[in-house]
């Protein structure tokens, strides 16, 4: 049901994920009359129904298995975990409804008109969209684009089997399935892997590069390579799954690659081989909105496309395919669509993959600095020296910063461990400030937390670590 039938808006806002909700409140606190276009019967998007709270909502759940089963070798012992799945998957869709219901009510209280409905360019300043109760044409001055992405299911893979499911069907947990094979070793294959594997099931992993998480340094994958090396039934690296074949007693998938095995019966299988922009199936044409081939709509930093008029934002609008970064994006399309001199200026977007443990990184890469011949230097700290870090029975962490060997400034970060996520923020900030090592160095950080390792990692740059104990070196403090 439309909450409005309006045939004309000041600003139309096609989308109502992190970037399209955010877009839509933030130019309705601006002043503007808005109206928010969304497909499906509930706000939120990707992020909220079908991604980023779903899928962390099962990883904690996650997370308390493997912590309780753990903590046996440390002298308390539970039973083994009883897996209701119904109230489990209740208790996530109830996060998730959390959510909607929070993200709708503000909808309200904005006054932003909501239509539930697919909306389609039938001309610059027009969209047609099929509502529930028929098609509605609705004239708009302004518009932001903000329509997100969907799975790639490549040929091979795309065999019309409910047991092959992408993140959407495996956040909805049917069954545990004996044997699973998530093909792609991304953020989503690993940490939709880290869940099953936690619910029981035995878990393989196929990928086509030569490490996992690859945009990501391969010495801050290592920790969780190994951990996941020592549960998962296989992780194969420079391997693609070349065919899937439906047979009754399960997914029958054919191996090509460096480290392929002979076909493998598989119960479920979750393809995660990365999404693909929804700028198709816009009619975009008909608007003159420049789509290219891959399905991103370009756009410069005011967030405006090639029309003057219409803006876009989010997984659409370009890589990486973050929440943060839609949002961060919405921010600055709704300040400009209002008239106001914003740009989107932020230096860096940071990377979480929620596995355990976690791996966050902001910023330059070592990768990326060797690739384009940028100097650095770095400082890292293991977290087996970090009293934190032993207190919560894990060792295998480590903190690392890359700095500026000119100015001292960082330039990227990277971190592994439990909690990794939640330490990225401040190396972002450090980032977005100009900070120095000795800026990270010199903050008093609260002992004994993870973010001390922050702090640590610019003391090894500089040269004036006590905590560990490293061959002398001219401390950079006297430089
Ligand atoms: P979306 O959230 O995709 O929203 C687009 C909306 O537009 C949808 O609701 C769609 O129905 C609607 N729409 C599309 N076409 C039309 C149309 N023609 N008319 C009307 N409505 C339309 N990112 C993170 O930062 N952190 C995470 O932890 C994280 N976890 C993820 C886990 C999974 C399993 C997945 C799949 C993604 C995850 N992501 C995560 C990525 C994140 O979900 C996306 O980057 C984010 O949702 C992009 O926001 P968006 O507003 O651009 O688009
Ligand atoms: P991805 O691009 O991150 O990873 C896909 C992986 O599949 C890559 O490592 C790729 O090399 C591999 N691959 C591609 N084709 C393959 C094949 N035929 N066989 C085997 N491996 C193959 O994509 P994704 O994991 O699907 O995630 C999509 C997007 O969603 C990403 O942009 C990601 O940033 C976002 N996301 C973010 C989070 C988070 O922030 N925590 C969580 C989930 C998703």
């Amino acid at each position: 049901m439309s909450d409005a039938s309006p045939s004309s808006t000041r600003l139309v806002v096609i989308g109502s994920g992190p970037g399209g909700y955010t877009a839509a409140y933030r130019a309705a606190d601006l002043g503007l009359e808005v109206t928010l276009v969304e497909k499906e019967p509930r706000l939120g998007g990707v992020c909220t129904n079908v991604g980023c709270i779903p899928s962390k909502a099962l990883l904690h759940a996650a997370k308390v298995i493997d912590e309780a089963a753990a903590f046996g070798e440390h002298g308390v012992t539970f039973g083994p975990p009883v897996i209701d799945l119904d109230r489990l998957r209740g208790w996530k869709d109830g996060v998730v409804s959390r959510l909607v219901g929070g993200i709708e009510g503000l909808a309200k209280r904005r006054n932003v008109r909501v239509i539930r409905g697919e909306a389609r360019f039938v001309d610059a300043h027009q969209l047609e969209i099929a509502t529930a109760e028929g098609p509605l044409r609705l004239s708009f001055e302004q518009a932001i684009v903000a329509v997100g992405s969907r799975p790639i299911r490549p040929p091979g893979l795309d065999l019309d089997d409910p047991r092959v499911v992408d993140s959407t069907g495996a956040l909805e947990i049917p069954e545990i399935p004996g044997r699973f094979l998530v093909v792609g070793g991304g953020i989503i294959g690993l940490e939709m892997a880290c869940v099953y594997q936690a619910l029981g099931a035995k878990v393989t992993v196929v990928e086509l590069m030569d490490r996992l998480i690859p945009e990501a340094d391969p010495d801050v994958v290592k920790p969780l390579a190994k951990r996941l090396g020592a549960r998962y039934e296989a992780i194969l690296l420079e391997t693609k799954v070349r065919g899937l074949e439906a047979r009754k007693d399960g997914l029958l998938a054919s191996f090509e690659g460096k480290n392929a095995p002979e076909p493998q019966l598989y119960d479920r299988v979750l393809v995660a081989v990365g999404r693909r922009p929804n700028g198709d199936g816009l009619g975009a044409e008909a608007a003159g909105l420049q789509v290219d081939a891959r399905g991103f709509i370009p756009v410069d930093r005011q967030m405006r496309t090639n029309l003057p008029h219409v803006l876009a934002i989010g997984d659409v609008a370009g890589n990486p395919m973050l929440a943060h970064k839609a949002s961060h994006e919405a921010k600055v399309a709704a300040e400009v669509a209002a008239g106001l001199p914003s740009a989107f200026d932020a230096r860096v977007v940071p990377s979480v993959a929620y596995t355990d443990p976690e791996v966050a990184w902001v910023g330059l890469t070592e990768r990326q600095a060797k690739e384009q011949g940028i100097a650095y230097e770095k400082g890292s700290f293991p977290w087996s020296a970090s009293g934190r870090s032993l207190s919560l029975g894990r060792e295998e962490g480590a903190t690392k910063l890359l700095f500026d060997p000119e100015t001292h400034r960082l330039l990227g970060a990277a971190a592994v461990g439990p909690h990794a996520g939640d330490l990225i923020s401040e190396a972002a900030l450090a980032i977005e400030m100009g900070c120095e090592a000795s800026d990270i160095a010199l903050t008093i950080h609260p002992h004994p937390t993870l973010s001390e390792t922050l702090a640590f990692a610019a003391e090894v740059y500089e040269g004036t670590i006590t905590d560990l104990y490293l061959p002398r070196r001219k401390s950079k403090k006297s430089d």
